[in-house]
């Protein structure tokens, strides 16, 4: 069995990878800067298009993680043709008090990242360790006001909720060195944060809300599919976490009826990011698309041996292309020099790498 296949998607046009990340402005081994640091995956993986979920919030190690993420990824977007980009909201301390926002509501910050061109908006206030940070629950009234308002403009909402069950019951070293152990009492519980999210779909019932990683639900897909009925705009995507795969592998006959039955509400994503290193990507590409095209065996997700569910190409189409292209637009927003300009001045003293502050006043002065 070849490790890849020769060309990715080859059932599919222009392929869409709906969830990539900017972890770095520039790769510290190679010196290389972000400007265009995903096109050779893109080329490479056969993908037409990509969209960047940019992480302007959290855990601060070892990843700067502050409004510069929002701005290296409108860069991105203004430099790189195909290039879709969600904004993310970005908090000066935590927790999110009114005192510590400064002023900085979120439905401000919703106006200005919809101003410089964001095609839509990334949440990771759902992950537990960033919710904690936070400390405001996903239905209070911190979140309702841009809540309505994402709803009201049609804006497209991915949104990382919760995490695999698994986590709020055990973990091994490296997972709770990473910060995703959960079950010392002092994060949300798992169940709360689905309740959370029933309580704003029910607010809010046409939001277009796309949550990752298959609402970390493929243990309990029932549960889903009565979200799917129930919320008509609502959609998950398949970026891995490894375990979802797993997930879908013991109970095969129905998920391969799920997926077509929920063709159009199905989206793809990798989870790829910068710096690209190694064969990563390539090996995130093939297995999603392998899984759900082929019959291949593959040694895939969590060292578990997968074997296709071979869904028809129409499916294919529509979950690995057409699907996203209908929520963001057929092509991305352009930029808006201007306000990005504007937010640039705005928020750069909130840059925690000065360097990061340097180099973004340059690439200011000569792009926009
Ligand atoms: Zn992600």
């Amino acid at each position: 069995m070849a490790k890849y296949l020769e060309k990715q998607f080859p059932q599919v046009n222009d392929a869409f990878d709906g969830h990539i990340h900017m972890h770095r402005w520039i790769d510290e081994e190679t010196k290389e800067e972000f400007l265009h640091g995903l096109e050779a995956y893109r080329k490479r993986c056969n993908l037409k298009y990509i969209a960047l979920a940019p992480l302007p919030s959290g855990d601060p190690f070892p990843v700067a993680r502050d409004v510069s993420n929002n701005i290296i990824c409108a860069f991105y977007k203004l430099l790189n043709e195909n290039t879709f980009s969600y904004g993310g909201f970005t908090y000066p301390f935590y927790p999110a008090t009114e005192e510590n926002m400064a002023g900085m509501t979120l439905l401000e910050q919703y106006e200005e990242l919809m101003e410089i061109g964001f095609d839509g908006i990334k949440m990771l206030e759902g992950k537990p360790n960033l919710y904690k940070r936070v400390s405001n629950p996903l239905d209070s009234s911190f979140f309702a006001p841009v809540f309505e308002r994402i709803e009201r403009d049609g804006t497209y909402l991915l949104m990382h909720v919760a995490d695999p069950e698994i986590f709020w019951i055990e973990a091994d070293e490296e997972t709770k060195k990473r910060g995703w152990f959960y079950g010392d009492g002092t994060y949300p519980k798992y169940e709360e944060l689905y309740t959370q999210i029933y309580n704003i779909l029910n607010r809010h019932p046409n939001l277009n809300l796309c949550l990752a990683h298959f609402f970390f639900l493929s243990e309990n897909p029932e549960r889903l599919s009565k979200m799917l009925d129930t919320y008509p705009n609502l959609m998950v995507d398949l970026t891995p976490g490894g375990e979802m795969y797993v997930g879908f592998d013991k109970r095969k006959d129905y998920f391969k009826e799920f997926l077509v039955k929920y063709d159009d509400r199905i989206c793809f994503g990798t989870d790829m990011d910068f710096p690209d290193r190694g064969d990563a990507g390539t090996w995130l590409c093939d297995r999603v698309y392998r899984y759900l095209a082929t019959t291949d065996t593959l040694s895939s997700f969590c060292e578990h041996e997968l074997t296709g569910i071979e869904i028809p190409q129409n499916s294919l189409q529509k979950i690995f292309s057409d699907n996203l292209l209908n929520k963001l637009g057929k092509e991305p927003r352009p930029i808006n020099k201007e306000a990005l300009k504007r937010y640039i001045e705005k928020y750069k003293h909130l840059i925690i790498d000065k360097r990061l502050t340097k180099r973004i006043e340059e690439l200011s002065e000569e792009y926009l």
